[in-house]
């Protein structure tokens, strides 16, 4: 349960900037890894002669998984005093995109490294683009090796007004800027004395600041699977998609924006209760109870979702090709409404530099859009509540791709 509730995050930057050696960092000094066996990988490591870096320990992670032994180096996780988190691999463009879109694996906020002697490279830029297409807003930037650069505070600044610049190229801005080395440890789990210049937090006190409402206090979404009608007042089921409720908490019908009230709420197969939260399936009834409430109506309360016919969206297209104003069914959550796609800007993840003609997307693309749709749909920043930030695009009856909304 502690595994399933780990907040998720990416870590990406530019080859050689340091990801394996901070993951490996990150690991060690949260005391996530062992004593033992993290003698046991450093053994390993220097016997095949990579030495005593923090890379061994990914390094070891994968070996071990391509004899099939025991760790899946997609899922490593490491525990902050605070909470656990878990590291989402990105393995490349093409499947971060896919994964980000469907939900397979999901990250939250994102570490993107740059190296204080490099300075911001080809993929720093790409990462950075890449953040802002599946919609993470949280980032923290490390500028790591500054032990490499005489821990000069000056070099720090220099290169925090590039990486603000690059960011705000993209619509980002970054949630902080840490100067780190991931070799020695400075500024990594704790606080270095070698830039007493450096007033701001730790990388994981940065890592430990960000969203930390728990996911039951986001706002509530229950979008409605089915409407019971036994008798005179309708009990409408499904699954408590984000946030919480109680009996009598005023709540929004969408589509439509009708207000009503939590009657009862009942829980399966035949109790009842006070409050219900995230996660569960449950039913309720609602004061004035509303012929209107059918499947796929969105029963919320707190930040009201964004109800409406068009959505800035970006979509990843997983089979044959569409072109663009073809008609689609657009299912969010419960939702399932007839639209379509206009095609922006459309790319291949795996070279986001080449665009390509954006009347057609086909499978393994990306592409920035508008969605179009016949009625009203509601939906949500994926940043907000991911569950009620993705859709998924039928053809006849058949995913033919995925999307977030911007
Ligand atoms: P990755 O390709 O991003 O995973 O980078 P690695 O973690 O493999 O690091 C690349 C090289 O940079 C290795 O030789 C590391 O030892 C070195 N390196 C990583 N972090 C630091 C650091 O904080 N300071 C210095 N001086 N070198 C580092």
């Amino acid at each position: 349960d502690a595994i399933k509730s780990a907040f998720p995050i990416a870590i990406t930057g530019h080859v050689d900037h340091g990801k394996s050696t901070l993951i490996g960092r990150l690991l060690y000094d949260t005391g996530t890894l062992q004593s033992g066996r993290y003698q046991e990988m450093l053994q390993s490591s220097l016997e095949t002669g990579r030495g005593d870096e923090f890379a061994f320990v990914l390094d070891a992670f994968e070996e071990e998984r391509r004899r099939g032994i025991t760790i899946d180096t997609s899922q490593i996780y490491f525990n902050s005093k605070l909470r656990p988190y878990l590291i989402i691999d990105t393995p490349g463009h093409r499947e971060f995109i896919r994964n980000m879109v469907t939900g397979a694996s999901y990250a939250k906020a994102a570490v993107l490294i740059v190296d204080a002697v490099e300075g911001v490279m080809e993929q720093t830029r790409r990462h950075a683009w890449l953040l802002s297409i599946v919609g993470i807003q949280e980032i923290c930037v490390a500028v790591n090796k500054m032990d490499a650069v005489a821990y000069s505070s000056d070099a720090f600044a220099a290169l925090s007004v590039a990486v603000e610049s690059l960011f705000t190229e993209f619509g980002l801005s970054p949630a902080a800027i840490v100067p780190i080395s991931a070799r020695v440890g400075d500024n990594v789990a704790k606080l270095s004395g070698s830039m007493p210049w450096y007033t701001g937090k730790s990388l994981l006190e940065v890592l430990d600041s960000l969203e930390c409402r728990p996911i039951e206090e986001r706002p509530f979404r229950f979008p409605v699977q089915d409407v019971y009608r036994f008798d005179s007042e309708p009990i409408v089921v499904g699954r408590i998609e984000s946030g919480a409720v109680r009996i009598g908490e005023k709540v929004t019908i969408y589509p439509g924006g009708r207000e009503s009230a939590i009657g009862t709420i009942r829980t399966f197969p035949s109790s009842e209760a006070a409050s219900a939260s995230y996660g569960e399936a449950i039913g309720f009834t609602l004061e004035a109870a509303d012929a209107e409430i059918v499947r796929g109506s969105v029963i919320a309360a707190g930040a009201p979702p964004t109800c409406g016919r068009e959505f800035q969206a970006t979509v990843f297209w997983f089979m044959d090709e569409y072109a663009a104003g073809d008609p689609v069914t657009i299912r969010c959550t419960t939702q399932s409404v007839p639209g379509r796609i206009l095609l922006h800007q459309v790319f291949d993840p795996a070279q986001p530099d080449a665009e390509l003609p954006s009347d057609l997307i086909c499978v393994g693309e990306a592409a920035r859009c508008t969605i179009l749709t016949e009625v009203d749909l509601a939906g949500d920043h994926p940043g907000l509540i991911p569950e009620t930030g993705r859709f998924v695009i039928e053809r006849e009856g058949i995913p033919a791709g995925a999307g977030i909304f911007r």
